[in-house]
């Protein structure tokens, strides 16, 4: 369970366990701007489960366009296939690999499974006559945010709408 936290201006912050929401609307540092299915009580009060919440306070946070590239948010922009096989990708590889000039950005690198990764080693795609499925490409967005939340709310659509959309 998860909860949407949005900055004093209305735009998405991070992605919060749904206790530590709680923390902030009972801290009066947060209010609650949508409700999820239940409740949550204690001993000394009762909320509705905050789906998305916003803090009263404008919060300056450096500007973080792209997700950070490491093997976890690449499996996850990958849904955790092969590039090649389709099989279960969980290694990282780089499609011109580094010992031949192949750069560590995500324009370069895609989830291969373990055999693939093995069998490509240091050669390049048209050696082999393989072929990417996908271009690989930098997320953008407020994509990266829900990286590794899993399901996410349907309540935060309209808040993790792209700029200007
Ligand atoms: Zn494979």
């Amino acid at each position: 369970m998860h909860t949407l936290l949005l900055n004093a201006s209305y735009e998405p912050l991070t992605v919060i366990s749904v206790h530590r929401a709680v923390v902030l609307v009972l801290a009066d540092k947060a209010d609650l701007v949508a409700a999820g299915e239940g409740h949550f009580r204690s001993p000394s009060t009762s909320l509705p489960t905050p789906s998305v919440i916003r803090l009263r306070g404008f919060v300056r946070v450096p500007y973080r366009s792209t997700l950070p590239l490491n093997r976890r948010n690449l499996v996850a922009r990958d849904g955790g296939r092969c590039a090649y096989c389709t099989g279960r990708g969980d290694t990282v590889d780089h499609v011109v690999p580094r010992s031949r000039g192949g750069e560590h950005v995500w324009t370069n690198v895609v989830a291969a499974c373990q055999p693939c990764n093995g069998h490509k080693g240091d050669r390049l795609l048209h050696e082999l006559g393989w072929k990417l499925r996908a271009t690989p490409a930098t997320p953008k967005g407020w994509s990266w945010m829900l990286v590794g939340v899993g399901t996410t709310d349907p309540a935060w659509s309209e808040w993790l709408a792209p700029a200007g959309a």
